[in-house]
């Protein structure tokens, strides 16, 4: 099929002086003189129940950016109606003009609205300039146009046999019934591609935010009326998620759940859907991308230069509130003095703050609750004898929920937070003992129930293969050389098994796949 070949959005700079950084600047300064006000986006309906809710940013938590109007549970039923009652025309659609669509979503984002979606993924989700460029334009952008792609390979499959007074064929067609995007805070691209890969394929869906991440949805909505998605094929809610699961999950005509969010609600969603199963036309399908206890472990052979940037950054580039995000480390004796000296090094540069988006590379972290989770693990981490912490430590919310880069160096592996997920900017530390890589390799595939992202570190080529091999259900994506976070679409699928997730690789044909439901059809002549 002819449509546009993909390429990854370049990514730009933002540097002093730049256009670019002037019409970013620009944006974020028109967001923060108004205050918006956000409906429901139901059907054809703007719906404003008039029970509204804050928006704030995490950095400057008594700054009002607007309201979102809350929905109850009739508003969920509403939704659902819309989503079927948009289905019919839809799926029958061409998928050239679905695919259309699509493309000019990209094509808005990547040009008038890259200012706009970048500055309220800023503000409302505090991300610097680069975390919002990286997720909110390019890889939103490479969603959308590599899904196209992938979209077309799906719709070209055709069973290799024919003739013979037979013709085989199947008929990709979208599920039966509505689909749930039940998005995280995250990441805006992933907010915006929960909802928009399931459409693509023909289904019309009901999309529930994190509430968190209402201001930049906002704009992805925007952005998905203005390239044509019609009334009722996303139609975007407002709802606790208790009241939103009660109505969906009862509903004969679920047919699916695209989820991003922690493994404890996942698993509390796939229960529900199980014991409703007979109420359902079909087996739902059940797409989630988890949580993470991600893993950097170095081999003696390793260049410690690397393995500190690698932890640096991959444990708190965007605060650490990555699924993939480096967690716990295990760090050779050998190495260990220097990794801590460059790893020491790097984040003394480092700059924690809000507004000054262009030098800081940590802000706040999304909210009060997070706050207080992430730092009663520094607490305890403070006060037990066998850690110590030996970068950060400190916090503040008084202003925004600030949280310093923090380093916990553990004597025990299997210390808490060397296990649970933080969701933060925590990163803690094992030293082993060099000459026994093997045992660390045992201890990094037995320590956590995920299994999402890690990295080896290494120059020995035996090391490397055995890490790749002792660990092959460690992680869905394993990284050698490299930190642990930073997928792109159309080159490192993304996705993890485990507790980590159904592993329906974002970004890939293996994800579309899940939103259509085949028909085969065999003719005789
Ligand atoms: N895809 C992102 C990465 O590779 C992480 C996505 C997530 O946090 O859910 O860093």
């Amino acid at each position: 099929f002819n449509v546009p070949e993909p390429v990854n959005e370049p990514v730009k700079a933002y540097a002093p002086g730049s256009a670019e950084r002037k019409e970013l600047k620009a944006a974020i300064a028109e967001a923060r003189s108004k205050q918006i006000d956000v409906p429901m986006y139901i059907g054809s309906e703007e719906v404003r129940t008039g029970k509204t809710r804050v928006m704030s940013p995490p950095h400057d938590h008594k700054h009002v950016l607007g309201h979102f109007h809350e929905g109850d549970a009739s508003h969920v039923e509403q939704a659902i109606n819309a989503a079927m009652g948009a289905k019919p025309a839809w799926e029958n659609m061409a998928w050239e003009q679905r695919a259309a669509i699509f493309l000019k979503a990209a094509d808005l984002i990547a040009g008038p609205y890259r200012a706009k979606i970048n500055a309220a993924t800023m503000l409302g989700q505090s991300k610097n300039a680069m975390q919002a460029e990286i997720d909110a334009a390019c890889e939103f952008i490479d969603f959308l146009r590599f899904n196209v792609k992938y979209m077309t390979e799906i719709y070209s499959q055709q069973p290799p046999v024919s003739g013979n007074g037979v013709w085989n064929r199947v008929e990709q067609r979208p599920l039966e019934g509505f689909v749930f995007a039940l998005t995280p805070f995250n990441f805006t691209a992933i907010a915006g591609n929960l909802p928009s890969s399931a459409a693509m394929m023909g289904n019309t869906v009901v999309w529930k935010p994190a509430y968190t991440q209402i201001y930049s949805a906002n704009v992805l909505m925007e952005v998905f009326k203005e390239a044509g998605v019609p009334d009722g094929v996303i139609n975007l809610i407002f709802v606790d998620g208790p009241t939103a699961g009660d109505v969906i999950f009862n509903h004969a005509d679920f047919g699916g759940i695209h989820f991003t969010g922690s493994t404890g609600v996942f698993q509390t969603i796939w229960k529900t859907i199980g014991s409703n199963i007979n109420k359902y036309k079909s087996y739902p399908r059940i797409v989630g991308e988890t949580g993470g206890k991600d893993f950097v472990i170095a081999h003696k052979s390793a260049d410690p230069k690397a393995v500190a940037v690698g932890l640096v950054r991959g444990a708190f580039e965007y605060q650490g509130q990555k699924c993939s995000a480096a967690s716990r480390a295990y760090i050779p004796s050998n190495l260990w003095e220097d990794v801590k000296k460059y790893m020491l090094e790097d984040l003394a540069t480092i700059k924690v703050g809000g507004t000054e988006f262009f030098s800081n590379f940590v802000n706040a972290v999304i909210d009060e609750k997070a706050f207080d989770k992430i730092t009663s693990y520094i607490t305890s981490a403070t006060t037990n004898p066998i850690t110590e912490i030996i970068a950060g430590g400190n916090f503040d919310k008084s202003k925004g929920y600030f949280i310093e880069p923090t380093v916990i160096l553990t004597k025990d592996p299997m210390y808490t937070t060397m296990c649970e997920e933080i969701f933060g900017p925590v990163l803690t530390v094992y030293v082993y003992n060099s000459e026994h890589f093997e045992e660390a390799l045992e201890l990094v595939d037995q320590t956590s129930p995920y299994a999402l992202t890690g990295a080896v570190f290494s120059k020995d080529r035996y090391a490397i293969e055995l890490a790749t091999q002792k660990l092959k259900n460690a992680a869905g994506n394993f990284y050698i050389n490299d930190k642990p976070t930073g997928a792109v679409v159309g080159q490192q699928p993304f996705g993890g098994a485990r507790a980590s997730g159904t592993n329906d690789k974002a970004g890939s044909m293996i994800n579309l796949l899940r939103w259509v439901s085949p028909r085969t059809i065999k003719e005789t002549f």
